[in-house]
């Protein structure tokens, strides 16, 4: 009979992060993406370039997105707009196809489902440049957690707070269901530090992509994507429970490597 041991997970699903998780910070997106949301509060709504880059950073840390502080403080822009103009012109020729991820994803038997704060036209866009699409049984996007409600005024429909998204509670919870998975056994890999804390305080098994150091609420952290089959073989042989103890040392030996490289 096969030995289980309580204190050690057995994944069924991992729940991935896009922008800095799935592809790596220096392909230069979040730079633009973070250029063009200041371009739009300046042009399209008129906010004082000085301060801008300040509000911006206060918006973002207390309501987790740019977009969702904008709402809460009272600024009415069309989310698609918004969208088109931040996500549309991004350098998405910088993502090429990484056929080392794509059969580390494909190789996994394991549920494999994506969870990003970006629209639809983004995520999908990102994962076929980088040649991922078919990887994943799911995306959970924006448009996802914030479904139009144009032709309901059903109460039930309205969402909780204008824009759902990470790192808030509701956005994870929202997750799970839609994504029917349990968050005891999935392992959820994020850049995000707040998001990484979020996920760890519902549930989740935690991995900190692109830091070669774990902070409160990772369980792991993890240079790079591409370290997953180091850091985590039992992933690929299902349930061998005799990996942690190696899934450890694995993980710690890559904090060591990186952090001497950085
Ligand atoms: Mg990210």
């Amino acid at each position: 009979m096969e030995f289980v041991n309580s204190s050690t997970p057995r994944y069924e699903c991992l729940l991935f992060d896009l922008d800095d998780t799935l592809y790596p910070l220096s392909s230069g997106l979040s730079d633009a993406c973070a250029n063009n949301i200041i371009e739009f509060m300046i042009e399209k709504l008129g906010i004082d370039e000085d301060g801008v880059v300040e509000l911006n950073q206060i918006l973002y840390k207390k309501y987790g997105t740019s977009m969702a502080g904008l709402k809460a403080v009272g600024y009415e822009f069309d989310n698609d707009v918004y969208h088109s103009f931040v996500h549309g012109r991004l350098p998405y020729e910088n993502l090429k196809p990484d056929p080392v991820l794509r059969n580390l994803l494909l190789s996994l038997p394991l549920r494999k489902v994506v969870f990003s704060n970006g629209d639809e036209a983004h995520v999908r866009k990102a994962l076929e440049r980088l040649d991922i699409e078919d990887c994943f049984e799911k995306i959970i996007s924006f448009e996802t957690l914030n479904p139009k409600i144009n032709d309901s005024c059903d109460a039930d429909y309205l969402p909780e707070i204008p824009v759902i998204c990470k790192p808030t509670e509701i956005a994870f919870e929202k997750a799970f269901e839609i994504a029917q998975l349990n968050p005891n056994t999935t392992l959820f890999f994020d850049d995000s530090v707040r998001n990484i804390q979020t996920g760890k305080a519902v549930g989740l098994h935690t991995v900190l992509v692109g830091k070669s150091e774990k902070v409160g609420g990772s369980d792991y952290a993890l240079k790079s994507i591409h370290n997953m089959k180091e850091a985590f073989p039992e992933l690929w042989s299902g349930s061998d429970n005799d990996k942690e103890s190696e899934r450890i040392a694995y993980t710690s030996q890559i904090s060591i490597e990186t952090s001497v490289e950085a």
